[in-house]
C-alpha cells in the first residue's frame, strides 16, 4: 500500500492520518485521500445495498477537502444516479472502473464515499471492516437494482 501516514501535533491532540494514491485500472482518473485513522486502523463500510453489491464498493469516507483530484479527475468521471438522484456513483468513462460516490448536498460537509479498492497497492486481506446493512437500513429498502427500460413501451420494468 503506497501510503505516507503523518502525525499532526496540535498542542496535545495527535491525530495520525494517512494520504493514499487513488485511481481507475487505465490512468485516467487519479486522485489522493487523506483518511484518519489511516488504514488498517480505519473501518471500512461492507454494505449490502443493491448498488453496494453492484458496484463492488468498500467504503471509506473523507471529507470532499480530504479528497485531492488529479489533472481534473472529477470532472473525467462518468455519473451514474438513481432513487432519489441526490448522489453520483463515479465511474472512469475509458476502463469503467467503480470509483466512489459524491454525496453532494446529501452530507455536510460534502463528503465522498471511496472505494478502498482504487487505492494502489491495497491489500484488502489486511483492512478493518463495518458490516452495513443497507439493503433493510436505507429507505427505500430492497434490491433496487434490476430494473429496466423497456424501448417498445417505452415505460420502466
Ligand atoms: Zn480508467
Amino acid at each position: 500500500m503506497s501510503t505516507s501516514a503523518t502525525t499532526t501535533t496540535e498542542g496535545e491532540t495527535t491525530k495520525p492520518s494517512g494520504t493514499y494514491e487513488c485511481g481507475c485500472h487505465c490512468g485516467y482518473i487519479k486522485f489522493s485521500v487523506t483518511l484518519s485513522p489511516p488504514l488498517p486502523e480505519y473501518e471500512v463500510v461492507q454494505c449490502n445495498c443493491s448498488a453496494c453489491t453492484r458496484f463492488g464498493y468498500l467504503l471509506i469516507y473523507p471529507d470532499a477537502a480530504n479528497v485531492k483530484w488529479h489533472n481534473n479527475g472529477r470532472f473525467r468521471c462518468a455519473a451514474y444516479q438513481f432513487n432519489t438522484k441526490g448522489k453520483d456513483q463515479l465511474f472512469c468513462p475509458k476502463c469503467g472502473a467503480s470509483l466512489a460516490i459524491d454525496f453532494r448536498d446529501v452530507r455536510k460537509p460534502h463528503t465522498y464515499g471511496i472505494s478502498a479498492r482504487t487505492i494502489y497497492g491495497v491489500n484488502l486481506d489486511e483492512l478493518k471492516y463495518k458490516k452495513f446493512d443497507g439493503i433493510n437500513k436505507v429507505q427505500p429498502v430492497g434490491d433496487l437494482s434490476g430494473h429496466y427500460w423497456d424501448e417498445g413501451k417505452e415505460e420502466m420494468k
